[in-house]
């Protein structure tokens, strides 16, 4: 296809799960595509799957790394905030540091990115910044996601405060909510809480479509918001979470 022809992208977290189908999802339509994760090797085996994907090293929680990729790369258009991290439990196992890795990585990671590369974009004339939160957020509350759905429901606030300034210049800034999605993480936290088809069990009991969502499934709203067909779209939150939340 050629849905985002002539955009340039930068995805984090692109090393595996959302964000690989996604990166190579926008690769497939036609754009310019800038994986970055903390995972060299799944880079490298990303890189294998399709040659046309660039890739490099980013840690989102580095603050002197994104404005150095952000000096060399004033050329992107979209950016796709997918690095998130779960913490397990209630805000009575929710230590200072479990709370701190998770505003790190799931919402400060988001302040940064968006404070570095809005600038290119906005001398570019425009572009679309997609963030990955979850329906665990404002959305709704889930048991055992504290730190977890208050730092998902922060990127949502992010989403609507950017787009609500930049709504003028050609920005848009869209929340994707997934419910539960199959990815690499998720098996490890169904491994880690015990009885793995037991477990699986509960989180398929979730949804009322009775499955786990693909990974692809969230890469084609990706596409969609990251592509002029949805010029119309800012400050919106996008639930594709299996019914999840009817
Ligand atoms: P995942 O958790 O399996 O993979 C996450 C990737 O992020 C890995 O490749 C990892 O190396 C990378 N990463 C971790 N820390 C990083 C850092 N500091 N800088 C850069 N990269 C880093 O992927 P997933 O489960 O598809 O989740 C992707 C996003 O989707 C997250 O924001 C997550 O919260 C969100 N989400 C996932 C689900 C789900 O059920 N899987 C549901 C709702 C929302």
């Amino acid at each position: 296809g050629n849905r985002l022809q002539g955009k340039v992208v930068l995805a984090t977290a692109a090393g595996q799960g959302i964000g690989k189908s996604t990166a190579l999802a926008f690769c497939r339509e036609g754009a310019q595509v800038l994986a970055t994760d903390i995972n060299e090797q799944a880079l490298e085996q990303l890189r294998g799957e399709e040659p046309r994907i660039e890739v490099a090293v980013l840690d989102v929680c580095n603050p002197d790394a994104i404005e150095k990729l952000a000096q060399e790369r004033s050329d992107i258009n979209v950016l796709f905030n997918c690095a998130g991290y779960v913490h397990h439990g209630t805000i009575l196992d929710c230590t200072p540091e479990d709370w701190q890795r998770s505003l790190d990585i799931n919402i400060t990671s988001m302040y940064r990115m968006t404070r570095a590369f809005l600038p290119g974009m906005l001398s570019l004339g425009g572009g679309s910044i997609v963030n990955v939160a979850s329906v665990a957020s404002s959305v709704t509350g889930v048991p055992n996601r504290f730190a977890y759905g208050a730092t998902k429901a922060a990127a949502i606030g992010l989403t609507k405060a950017v787009a609500a300034d930049f709504v003028g210049q050609g920005i848009r800034v869209n929340a994707i909510c997934p419910g539960t999605v199959q990815s690499p993480s998720l098996d490890d936290r169904i491994r880690a809480q015990g009885d793995y088809e037991e477990i699986r069990q509960s989180f398929v009991a979730r949804q009322p479509m009775g499955r786990i969502g693909t990974p692809e499934e969230i890469a084609a709203l990706a596409v969609y918001l990251a592509s002029d067909e949805s010029a119309y779209t800012t400050g919106a939150i996008h639930v594709i979470d299996g019914g999840w939340c009817i």
